[in-house]
């Protein structure tokens, strides 16, 4: 899984423990589901078939609130008993006998499955998905929480005639067209743990291409986003080469997908052979270098092989999923990007990693609560480092090892560093100590091994540049990331000097969004300069350009905006929605028409919109005043299934209620809505 906030999000830990793995094994599942969208609840059924390793009197599974219409064993009636998280089957069970259990039930998922764009008059907006991962499939489906338990499952999928069903599994039988309750059946052929399970339901196209080895791959998008297919999906196929070629084990399952949703709780998540990912990736070519799917895409693609072919035993070594996801993202970013890109992202995190250390915040790496920070970033350095050690040939050699052995089951730590001090014939135990045990980050290694390998960064150490021959070193022939690196370090004297306009000049795009960034006043003789930025191909440049200019240039208010009326921008459209800001302060500016933008600024706060171009729309409303239907959609929002866009919106209608003339406002509307829509308001109004 790959964090939106990385930094900001910790694991919750599953502590949850299924049935003795040594006295039954589930062995494969043919599941059947009918999503009822108006009413939020899966229609379901499943035939689970398992040998009894043990003589035990009862199995039970993973089941949160769901009503049973129907339990069989072998086909007759049998005794269960059911609670609010599991269902368990009572009968004697025989050892090296196989048994089959049926289950039909009805579900009302509190999680798992997001129902979005049911309830609007939009046409073609709806979705189901699920995130199975923190969030448990036992919402959905009488399943495992437990990640050793790994099933073969089988998934048949009814959906609405007009959408498309999406899952784990190769699409075995397509429902004929005209079909009124079309059936999608999916076929898996080897085991995964139960969270990887996965569906999608929704409007979508799909290209389909291969990768070198010929595993089909399946880049999914809504039908008025073929212009964002090239963008979005850039790389694809050479990310999927790359890392089979790197990793040395060939991809395990039958298919890739990659199917993109609204709203969704995490940038992406890797089910098994089909990641689901946040639609806020989903962008043109000029986005491309504001906000891109390449590190995403690479992540959620590597945890193919880790965590989904080998699992961890629990959270103790969740450092084999994210650590690993993060290492082998970064060597296909570097096949892509170069080697500078590479070196300088180490650079980046490192520099974040020792922050973290030496303010006593480090953690080690096989701590099950560590951060994200401690098990993606620390961890992909952590490979970096133990590879440096090992050299590259022991290294891929216990990798592939570790990987083919311990195939489509469940792994701990000790697992992979046997393989590697096999391959290597060295002993770990000082890297064991140094870089999984420790809290520390050992930043004086990291910098020494960063001088060694990286021409740039050493010389970013050892010379003695100012900002005073910022007009050499901005041209000089050094990679990107050393030019920004040096800007950052001597902020302070650029602005103080007045050489943002060295800056804004500079042939390079990122310096030049610097440049912006840092500016304040912008000279007269400069304005014209400046002014060209406005169509820079950055929609974050576009944005900080407006909004400098305009707010230097009052003269020339009407000008910019006219130049700037048909942009959108970013996936959470950050020009459009500065644009309609400033249109409505703007003294003047088609007065006939104020209204109206204003009604569109505020109609971006509906839960029609992905929650991004909601923030921003709430986040200016706050400026210059909510209506009632913003004030409204912010209460909406306090009960958000994505808990940044909740959080966000609490701490803001908290803020608001502090202001009388809100309070009285937002009192009045909370009194017209039913319980659930006002569950945070109760809390705050009584
Ligand atoms: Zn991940």
């Amino acid at each position: 899984m790959r964090n939106l906030f990385a930094l900001f999000f910790f694991f919750s830990i599953c502590s949850c423990f299924g049935q003795h793995q040594d006295k039954v094994d589930f062995i494969q599942a043919d599941v059947f589901i009918e999503p009822i969208p108006l009413n939020k609840e899966i229609k379901g059924g499943v035939i689970y078939r398992f040998d009894i390793l043990q003589n035990v009197d009862s199995v039970f599974l993973d089941a949160k609130d769901m009503a049973f219409t129907k339990v069989e064993l072998d086909g007759k009636k049998v005794d269960f008993v059911k609670t609010d998280k599991t269902i368990s089957i009572y009968k004697k069970f025989k050892k090296d006998k196989s048994y089959k259990l049926t289950i039909e039930y009805l579900a009302k998922p509190k999680q798992t499955v997001y129902f979005l764009g049911w309830g609007d008059t939009i046409e073609g907006n709806e979705q189901i998905w699920t995130q199975g991962q923190g969030k448990y499939t036992s919402h959905w489906l009488p399943s495992f929480d437990d990640m050793n338990e790994k099933v073969e499952f089988d998934l048949f999928i009814q959906a609405g005639r007009k959408f498309d069903a999406i899952a784990n599994g190769k699409l075995a039988v397509v429902p004929p067209q005209m079909d009124d309750k079309p059936v999608w059946l999916f076929n898996m052929e080897k085991p995964m743990s139960s969270y990887l399970l996965a569906f999608a339901i929704g409007d979508y196209s799909k290209q389909e291409i291969a990768s070198s080895s010929g595993v089909p791959i399946e880049n999914y998008y809504y039908p008025q986003d073929s212009t964002r297919l090239e963008p979005t999906y850039r790389y694809t196929q050479q990310i999927f080469d790359f890392l089979e070629d790197e990793i040395g084990v060939p991809y395990p399952w039958q298919n890739y997908k990659q199917i993109p949703v609204r709203d969704f709780l995490y940038a992406g998540m890797e089910n098994t052979g089909t990641t689901i990912f946040s639609d806020g990736y989903v962008i043109d070519s000029t986005a491309f270098v504001d906000k891109n799917f390449v590190n995403i895409n690479a992540h959620e693609m590597a945890h193919q092989w880790f965590g989904n072919l080998v699992t961890e035993k629990d959270g103790n070594h969740h450092w084999l999923h994210e650590g690993f996801a993060t290492y082998y993202a970064y060597l296909a970013e570097k096949e892509i990007f170069g080697d500078d890109h590479f070196f300088w992202k180490l650079f980046e995190t490192a520099k974040e990693l020792q922050e973290i250390s030496e303010n006593g915040k480090g953690q080690a790496l096989v701590d099950p609560k560590a951060s994200s920070a401690t098990f993606y970033e620390k961890g992909a350095w952590a490979l970096v480092m133990l590879k440096d050690k090992v050299g590259d040939e022991a290294f891929k050699k216990g990798v592939s090892a570790y990987l083919n052995k311990h195939q489509f089951k469940n792994v701990t730590i000790d697992d992979f560093i046997k393989e590697i001090e096999l391959a290597s014939a060295l002993n770990l135990d000082g890297f064991r100590a140094k870089w999984l045990l420790s809290t520390e980050f050992p930043y004086t290694d990291v910098k020494t091994f960063l001088m060694a390998k990286n021409k740039s960064i050493r010389t970013f150490f050892l010379s003695n540049h100012s900002e005073k021959d910022l007009s050499v070193w901005l041209y000089e022939k050094w990679p990107i990331e050393y030019k920004e690196a040096l800007i950052d370090k001597f902020e302070k004297g650029i602005v103080t000097g007045g050489l943002e306009m060295i800056l804004m000049e500079s042939p390079y795009l990122e310096v030049r969004q610097k440049g912006l960034q840092l500016i304040q006043k912008i000279p007269i003789n400069k304005k014209e300069a400046v002014e060209k930025l406005l169509t820079d191909k950055s929609y974050v440049t576009q944005e900080l350009a407006l909004y400098k200019l305009w707010s230097n240039f009052p003269e020339s208010q009407k000008v910019y905006l006219d130049a700037t009326k048909s942009v959108i921008g970013l996936p959470n459209k950050n020009v459009r929605l500065l644009w309609l800001l400033l249109a409505v302060a703007t003294n003047d500016y088609e007065a006939q028409n104020t209204t109206k933008y204003f009604a569109e600024l505020s109609g971006y706060t509906s839960p029609e919109y992905g929650w991004e171009v909601r923030m921003s729309a709430f986040q200016y409303l706050r400026e210059i005043g909510f209506t009632d239907e913003g004030l409204l959609n912010l209460i909406y929002a306090t009960n958000h299934h994505s808990w940044q866009f909740k959080r966000f919106a609490r701490s803001l209608i908290d803020e608001l209620l502090e202001d009388e003339d809100y309070k009285i406002r937002i009192q009045k509307l909370v009194g017209k809505l039913n319980e659930d829509e006002s569950r945070y308001m109760n809390t705050k109004l009584k």
